[in-house]
């Protein structure tokens, strides 16, 4: 009679898990799983200021030419490109810089001649990292303009949320018209400063909405990079508020936009040895994950102070990364979108029951789900897998 109960209450903690979990356990069997171990550095927050960017992204480029994966192809480098810095002239009014102005050629030579090369791949990171209005309040709100930084890295954070706007009372996600209106208007400006559609979107902070990606999705973008959660607004004190966790690589938006998934980081200046990248690349790669290692432009512009040890740690990087897997291929979250989109490269994907091993060892590095299978003493599976 023990035993009946005890098995009773064993399917009952078992069903209600799988009920409570049923979408991120379907999206982790869904989710593709890479035969090779794939990387790409993903670097955001390149905008028309400094003018120092231009030998940082030359220096980048010679850094990453010199190491070639199996293919033959160069390290890679996404870069997430705001299309505009703000100028604070000195009455206070903000002016805002594009990539089109004569005086950040350089600059933008640097980037065009890195995507000429196969090393850069070039995503949206928005029109400014801020809404616009907001920061022209915040700026209205400064003593001076004086010593104020182009920089969108030392804003406070709550401005740094493009689809955030402090200064609305209270403070609330942008409108989802002039939201939707805006994420179409900087997809078409990207078109126009770099001549292709920015099929891969990177929201600043990741905090967006579906309206937001409506306006993306009719300026061509078919790929959004998040961290798996999409963050919809900020509580009291300025703390991210999830709206959707769980994504996986491939999951599909309501609005047809297609995630992929970017959680690994490598940020010299917080200190992070290589050894920090290697064993993200090492994690992933048990996963059948691509590694996209987040590692910010504050990192090489010489403003920053730590450009030299970061080029180095990238170099030692891949150097390293290439030796200990020598089946690794660089490829950019489009080139992978695109492959897992139209599946139809076989030499990338594994089918049958590595699938299911990849699952299980997937569902156990998920919180929630592990802390499930340990209660339902389903665990021992995970550890076989
Ligand atoms: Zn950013």
């Amino acid at each position: 009679m023990v035993a009946v109960g005890g098995l009773v209450l064993w399917g009952l903690l078992l069903v209600a898990g799988l009920l409570r979990h049923r979408r991120v356990l379907l999206n982790l069997w869904r989710e593709p799983v890479l035969r090779v171990p794939v990387l790409a550095f993903e670097s955001d927050d390149w905008s028309p200021q400094p003018q120092s960017q231009a030998g940082a992204l030359r220096a980048l480029s010679e850094v990453l030419a010199r190491h070639r994966d199996v293919d033959g192809n160069p390290g890679l480098m996404t870069l997430g490109l705001v299309s505009t810095s703000p100028q604070l002239e000195p009455t206070g009014a903000v002016q805002w810089i594009d990539w089109s102005d004569p005086q950040v050629a350089s600059t933008r030579s640097a980037v065009l001649e890195g995507v000429e090369a196969g090393i850069f791949a070039l995503q949206l990171h928005g029109a400014a990292h801020c809404w616009e209005p907001a920061f022209e309040a915040w700026a209205a709100g400064q003593a001076s303009a004086e010593g104020l930084s182009p920089l969108n890295e030392v804003l406070p954070d709550a401005l740094q949320s493009r689809w955030w706007d402090p200064y609305a009372d209270p403070p609330a996600p942008v409108g989802p018209r002039s939201a939707e209106a805006a994420a179409h208007a900087e997809a078409l400006g990207f078109q126009s400063h770099w001549g292709a559609v920015p099929a891969v979107a990177v929201p600043p902070t990741f905090l967006w909405s579906h309206a937001v990606e409506q306006g993306w999705r009719r300026g061509g973008v078919r790929w959004v990079v998040t961290p798996g959660a999409r963050f919809a607004g900020r509580d009291r004190s300025g703390r991210m508020q999830p709206a959707e966790s769980g994504l996986c690589n491939g999951v599909r938006s309501v609005t047809g936009l297609r995630y992929l998934v970017r959680d690994s980081y490598y940020e010299p200046w917080k200190g992070h040895a290589p050894e920090v990248a290697l064993a993200a690349l090492a994690r992933q790669t048990r996963l059948g994950r691509p590694t996209f290692l987040e590692i910010h432009r504050c990192n090489f512009i010489p403003d920053q102070g730590c450009a030299d040890d970061a080029l180095t740690g990238t170099e030692a990087v891949l150097r390293l990364a290439l030796e200990q897997r020598p089946s690794l291929r660089f490829m950019s979250p489009q080139e992978l979108g695109e492959r897992l989109e139209h599946r139809r490269s076989d030499d990338l994907f594994e089918r049958g029951l590595v699938r299911v091993r990849m699952w299980l060892r997937r569902c156990g590095v998920a919180p929630a789900l592990s802390r499930w299978l340990k209660a339902t003493g389903l665990w021992p599976l995970v550890k076989l897998a």
